[in-house]
Formats: structure tokens, C-alpha cells, sequence
């Protein structure tokens, strides 16, 4: 067992089964309702957040009693002055839990412990070790929760949840759906959950970077909205009405093997001709291997083509075609008000955003496209960890929000 601090009360999930449970959690759901009013407006008087809310003022007297009891509010001590009481305001206790967010990728993992206002205490960051199974996934992901609480600066507030971002298919939770029950990530889910006591929301990486995008980044502006998850491989994370789009079982956004690709090169979903197979690192990677060029990874690539290598920059166009072919889709079909560029080759958008916007342009019909719409993420490797422990915020804040809800 752990000597991690835990809290297991925070975290909505909706599961009664008897009339007097959903009693119980129908008054929760109310009460997360008024701390998020809280969060929104600290610091707010009762009579405020009666307005703000709808509640009456005797319901809002009693539950905020409670977050006051739970330590999830601070209330100051009622004053009267020379023109009577003054109505006293209530702040959320942003220091009364924290909660993980890991993206666990091929390569690195990076991690983030923040508090419930969304502060970052403290961040991690390592190659990933090789693991195989659930049970060794689990063993690793339990050193980086080790090092987060390490890193912080002074005593860890109680983890209440923990988010992990993956590559990947990841089922969502739905009776129709029951590759469930061989999912290693339900697994993994299971195993997290049991050791520390607390609930596990596992996600797609790039589902888990349009919500940290939402919570925290360029997507905060946004009710519609993508990010195009641009690292080994070709991911897409879409906001609609606010809510993160998952599909009927959870596989939407899967945008790197749609059949636009190189048709004789397989892609590592082992089909031939997906677009992933020239739009990502793994397609870099490839064409730089068999053009017979020294390069270890794609930064080397671009390197090259900084040194106006004929090759690597003959390798980079044909990159950046697809890619614009892939951004054009994604705008003929959803009309994004802003699409966000992730991951680890965003990072060289300067050997290709122009390029690859000015393709946009050409490929996409020209009522719908606006190229100012694309842009390259400010969060760099953190949107997707950041996005994981936005899963539990979310949780948290919104509980009566089922789509989160229904995730693994
Ligand atoms: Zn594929």
C-alpha cells in the first residue's frame, strides 16, 4: 500500500441503485454545483451565489455549511460594522485536495499534480520505461505519481483522482460495448483505482488534450473546437457544444488512418496507407529511413532541412501536403472555430506552418476555411497531462455532465 495522502470523497460517480443512494447523490451533485459557483466567483457572498445559482437561500445556507465542513470553502467570520452586517464572502480552499494527470506516451511520460483551482504544484517528466501488461504499466505509473508528490514544494494536498492520457483506442464505458471487459486499460483503471482508493478516468491522448486545451489553453475561448495531436502518430481531439466528442464507443477522432497515405507503406495499425503513414513523426521517420538518411529522430530531420538538405526538405513537403490534407478534412467537416497543433513535431511548425496553411487554403472550400484559425499550442508536452487531471476537475465541478462521466 502507499503512504500517499489520499481523499476518496470528491470525485462524482453516479452509480445508485437504490432510491435513498440517489437521494444522497442528487444533494451531492448539488453541492459540487455551488463549489464550482464558488471557484467561478471567489470570493462570493451567499446571497451571490443563491442568484448566481438559482438556489434558494436556505439551500444554499445548508449546503455551503457543508463545503465549509468538508474544508472545500472558507468563509470569514461574520463582521458588523457602524452600517450593519456586512455580507461575508466564501473562497474555494484550492489547497484541500490535488489531482493527477499523466499522459503516458510510446516514448515519454510527463506528469502534472495540480491543485483544485487548476494551480500546478509540481510536474514530472521521463522517457517511458518499457513495460508490457497492465500490472507493469501500473508499477510505472506509480513511480511518476511517487516523483509528482516528491516534487512539490511543501505537504501534498490529498490526491483525490487520478487522469491518464494514452495512445490509443480506449473504450468508453457503455453496456453495448463489451470489448470492455478484455480492455487492458479497464485493467489498468482497476488496479489504480484499488490501490490508491480513488477513481481513475483513462482517455485518448488526443480526447485528453482538447479537454486540457478547454480547461486551460486555447480551447478556454472555444465551444467549438480541435487539436490535432501531431507526435509519433496523427491523433484528433474535437470539442463540440463544449463537450469533448467521443462517439458511440469511444474511437472518434481517429483522423491518422483515414486511406490518405503512402499506399505502399504500412502504418503501425498494421493497414497499408493511412495518412499517419507521411503525417507524423512515424511518417517522417519512415521516409527519412528510406531515403537512407543519418538521422535518429525527427528533430535531426529538421535539423537537415534548416542546412537546406534537398532530401529532408523533399521529405518535409511531402509531409506537409498531407498534412494539409488532414487539416482540410478535419475544417470540411466540422467547421472548427480554432484548430490547435500538439505534440512533439509541433515543435519545428516553423520548418512547415506556412506551407502546410497555404495547402489549407487550396484544399479546403474557401467560404469554410480561415487560416488564422490554426494555430500551434503555447502548452507544448503539458496539454495532454494537463488535460488528464481537467478530467477529474470535471468531474468535480460539473458532475451532472454525463458525457465525462461515462468515460473509463
Ligand atoms: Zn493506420
Amino acid at each position: 500500500m502507499t503512504n500517499i495522502p489520499t481523499r476518496s470523497d470528491l470525485v462524482l460517480i453516479p452509480n445508485a441503485s437504490t432510491p435513498a443512494d440517489r437521494s444522497i447523490e442528487k444533494r451531492r451533485i448539488r453541492k459540487h454545483f455551488l463549489l464550482n459557483v464558488i471557484r467561478e466567483n471567489s470570493p462570493v457572498s451567499r446571497a451571490e451565489i443563491s442568484k448566481l445559482s438559482g438556489y434558494n437561500a436556505p439551500s444554499v445556507s445548508s449546503l455551503v455549511d457543508e463545503l465549509v465542513e468538508d474544508n472545500l470553502v472558507w468563509e470569514e467570520t461574520a463582521r458588523t460594522t457602524a452600517r450593519g452586517r456586512r455580507p461575508v464572502p466564501v473562497q474555494i480552499n484550492g489547497r484541500a485536495a490535488s489531482v493527477v494527470g499523466i499522459d503516458l506516451g510510446w516514448s515519454s511520460t510527463v506528469g502534472v499534480l495540480l491543485d483544485l483551482e487548476g494551480n500546478v504544484i509540481s510536474t514530472f517528466e521521463a522517457d517511458t520505461s518499457k513495460f508490457k501488461g497492465a500490472k507493469a504499466n501500473v508499477r510505472w505509473l506509480r513511480e511518476v505519481i511517487a516523483e509528482l508528490v516528491y516534487a512539490s514544494d511543501g505537504p501534498v494536498p490529498p490526491i483525490c483522482g487520478i487522469g491518464i492520457s494514452i495512445p490509443g483506442l480506449v473504450p468508453r464505458r457503455n453496456p453495448e460495448t463489451p470489448i470492455i471487459l478484455k480492455s487492458p486499460t479497464g485493467e489498468i483503471r482497476e488496479l489504480l483505482s484499488n490501490e490508491y482508493n480513488i477513481p481513475v478516468i483513462i482517455d485518448n491522448d488526443s480526447r485528453m488534450m482538447a479537454i486540457g486545451s478547454l480547461w486551460f489553453g486555447e480551447g478556454r475561448n472555444h465551444k467549438n473546437f480541435g487539436v490535432l495531436n501531431l507526435g509519433y502518430g496523427l491523433g484528433f481531439g474535437m470539442v463540440m457544444n463544449g463537450k469533448p466528442v467521443r462517439g458511440a464507443r469511444g474511437f472518434a477522432g481517429e483522423i491518422g488512418h483515414i486511406p490518405f497515405g503512402d499506399a505502399h507503406a504500412k502504418c503501425g495499425c498494421g493497414r497499408m496507407g493511412c495518412i499517419q503513414t507521411v503525417a507524423s513523426g512515424e511518417g517522417l521517420e519512415r521516409m527519412a529511413r528510406e531515403g537512407g538518411l543519418d538521422v535518429t529522430d525527427v528533430k535531426d530531420l529538421f535539423d537537415l532541412g534548416r542546412k537546406k538538405n534537398k532530401q529532408a526538405l523533399e521529405i518535409i513537403d511531402k509531409f506537409s501536403d498531407s498534412l494539409a490534407r488532414a487539416i482540410s478534412t478535419i475544417f470540411n467537416l466540422y467547421d472548427p472555430a480554432a484548430l490547435i497543433i500538439s505534440g512533439r513535431v509541433a515543435r519545428s511548425a516553423d520548418m512547415y506552418l506556412d506551407d502546410v496553411i497555404s495547402r489549407v487554403r487550396k484544399y479546403t472550400l474557401p467560404s469554410i476555411i480561415d487560416p488564422s484559425r490554426i494555430s500551434i499550442s503555447q502548452m507544448d508536452v503539458r496539454l495532454g497531462p494537463m488535460g488528464a487531471a481537467a478530467s477529474i476537475l470535471h468531474r468535480i465541478y460539473y458532475s451532472s455532465h454525463v458525457e465525462v462521466d461515462k468515460v473509463i
